[in-house]
């Protein structure tokens, strides 16, 4: 979407709201099959003393599947966020900031440039999940499977001919 803000590109304080709901649809993230809640940000552009800083609040309702047990799992995201608008090209390429284009600003791209960069590289159901057994596939968050028991012995045995 775009945003007109030539009332308030030459006017310190002054602000202009914001709604949008930016488009996923050709977008893959690694463990998320899709949205329950699709992503919103509400937020406002404000002139700082000279300078347009956008300000706004993501939410969204992510289908993920965890990396580790492959179970699905449902996680609200939710996201506050701040950038920098400007004219003109930064001199430093490493300032984030986010070009007009005119008058105007894609909030589009500035909500998803920063859904995305906030994003885990894996999503995990819980943090200390334990996975699926290499061996017999076993969720081991249900608790320990039989090949554990099984293994340790030999992998012990296996242990002491490596070392001889
Ligand atoms: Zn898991
Ligand atoms: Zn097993």
């Amino acid at each position: 979407m775009q945003l007109d803000l030539h009332k308030i590109i030459e006017v310190p304080g002054g602000k202009v709201s914001f709604t949008c709901e930016p488009d996923l649809a050709d977008l893959d993230f690694d463990g998320i099959e899709g949205f329950y809640e699709p992503l919103k940000a509400v937020g406002q552009v404000m002139n700082r003393a000279g300078v347009l800083v956008l300000t706004a609040e993501l939410t969204a309702g992510l289908d993920c599947v965890c990396a580790r047990c492959l179970k699905r799992f449902r996680k609200a995201y939710s996201l506050s966020t701040e950038a920098v608008l400007s004219a003109e090209e930064p001199e430093n390429e490493d300032t984030d900031m986010y070009l007009l284009e005119g008058d105007c600003i894609d909030t589009d791209e500035v909500i998803l440039t920063a859904f995305v960069l906030s994003l885990d590289q894996r999503q995990l159901c819980s943090e200390d999940c334990k996975g699926l057994c290499s061996r017999c596939g076993k969720n081991l968050n249900d608790g320990p499977c039989a090949c554990k028991a099984e293994s340790d012995p030999r992998l012990a045995v296996l242990g002491q001919l490596l070392e001889e």
